[in-house]
């Protein structure tokens, strides 16, 4: 078996046939092996997760993806990681980690394990094209031709294109007749035109998000925000960017209201506000709000609001409640997703139904395999996207025979 790519998919695939006694060798396009399991989890490397449901998975066809998930669990990954002597540790949040904590740490025991059973490597070789004849595969890379009689194509996605992604594989694919649905950048900090932000450059806020597509409400997701230069990160970012990517492809205006007080509610910030109002009070207001809110928000906060009130003897009822409707309602309109360049993953892929669930063979090109992001699924943050790309190499391995 040839195996394109040495991603997460990639090298587990390469550990699992080998293990079942199969010739195993994988063309890598970059110089290192596993580079987005390094830059995992913030290089911690969240490989998993407790509740691998069907509804943190994205794609066109989803029985494919519940086919997987219905075969293999946690523990299907906690004891294929176990064999490899990396202990599995779980967050209260039920993600997964490496117990080391060391995104490392998995790569130089993946690469331990494929020195131990024999699989080449080949560096700095890239799949150019594929052609088949007598049930042969023909491999134009940049290191000359070379033949195979089974590969497997575990090239991944664009998203992170630093980092190695790119959509090569998705494009031979597809000139060799597979289906390929539209990518799009998802889990991915957002960009827009509206200058304050630059002012709040790296205030970071646990946040209510809220996405409004035309004036529509769309979704919410609660987490951190961080405000930057060009617009606006953070884990909440992250997990609601793919709607919003989804709406912007439709042309749709997308708009983010952010409540910078989640854990308040309207009611309970009123009755704070009144208890500190003090109508004889010549505090001014910037000071008053640094007693609630992030102070560095103020001046976009009173900007929002309107607020005229220099001095707390100024501040009447009606600008109180402005106030507060602004802190649990920032506005922040958004021009677009930071790209690929920004993403963790990407949405789209080759069509899952020109692949075999239970085998993960193209039902186009006999012979011809897929596994992890290069199909059309995508999973939300959380260990998700690991989950099915070990499992998808799990899958192949499970059913891989060569027939004589
Ligand atoms: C910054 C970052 C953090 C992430 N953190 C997490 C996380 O904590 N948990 C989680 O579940 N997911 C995470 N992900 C997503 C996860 O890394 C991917 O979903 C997963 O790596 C996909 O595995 P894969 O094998 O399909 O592709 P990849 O791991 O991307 O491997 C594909 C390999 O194929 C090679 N390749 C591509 N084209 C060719 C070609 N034509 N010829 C030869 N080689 C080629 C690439 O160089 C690469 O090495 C993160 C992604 C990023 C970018």
């Amino acid at each position: 078996m040839t195996i394109v790519g040495a991603g997460a998919s990639g090298l587990i695939s390469a550990i699992l046939l080998s293990r079942k006694g199969h010739s195993v060798t994988i063309l890598e396009r970059q110089k290192k092996a596993g580079k987005k399991i390094l830059a995992s989890g913030n290089g911690k490397c969240n490989i998993g997760n407790r509740s691998p449901t069907i509804a943190h998975y994205h794609s066109d066809n989803p029985p494919f993806v519940k086919a997987l998930l219905d075969r293999y669990d946690t523990a299907d990954v906690i004891k294929l990681f176990g064999s490899l002597g990396i202990h599995i540790a779980e967050s209260k949040d039920g993600k997964l980690f490496p117990m080391s904590l060391q995104a490392s740490s998995v790569v130089e025991i993946l690469l331990y394990e494929i020195e131990i059973l024999g699989v080449e490597i080949v560096y700095d070789c890239e799949l150019l094209a594929i052609s088949q004849e007598d049930e042969l595969f023909t491999l134009d890379t940049t290191q000359g031709q070379m033949i195979s009689s089974h590969l497997l194509i575990a090239s991944g996605s664009e998203a992170s294109p630093q980092l190695g992604g790119n959509r090569s594989g998705i494009d031979i694919a597809s000139t060799i007749g597979h289906n390929t649905i539209p990518s799009m950048p998802s889990l991915v900090q957002l960009t827009t035109d509206e200058k304050w932000v630059s002012r709040v450059s790296g205030v970071k806020v646990e946040s209510l998000v809220k996405l409004y597509a035309n004036g529509e409400y769309i979704t919410q997701r609660e987490g951190d925000i961080l405000f930057t230069d060009y617009g606006i990160s953070g884990l909440a970012i992250l997990d609601i960017s793919r709607s919003v990517g989804e709406h912007l492809a439709t042309y749709s205006y997308c708009e983010l209201s952010i409540d910078i007080a989640p854990h308040i509610t309207k009611e309970q910030l009123t009755q704070i506000f009144l208890s500190y109002a003090d109508p004889k009070s010549e505090k001014p207001i910037d000071i008053w709000l640094m007693g609630f809110v992030n102070k560095k928000l103020i001046s976009i906060i009173k900007e929002q609001s309107k607020c005229r009130a220099k001095l707390l003897s100024q501040l009447n009822r009606k600008e109180i409640n402005k106030l507060i409707y602004t802190i649990k309602n920032l506005k922040l309109s958004i021009s677009n997703t930071r790209g690929f360049k920004g993403a963790e993953v990407a949405t789209g892929g080759v069509d899952t139904r020109d692949v075999d669930p239970q085998t993960m063979q193209s039902k186009i090109v006999k012979n011809l395999y897929f596994t992890g992001e290069i199909l059309d699924i995508d999973g939300d943050r959380g260990g998700f996207n690991f989950h099915f790309a070990w499992t998808s190499a799990m899958r192949l391995a499970d059913h891989f025979t060569i027939q004589a």
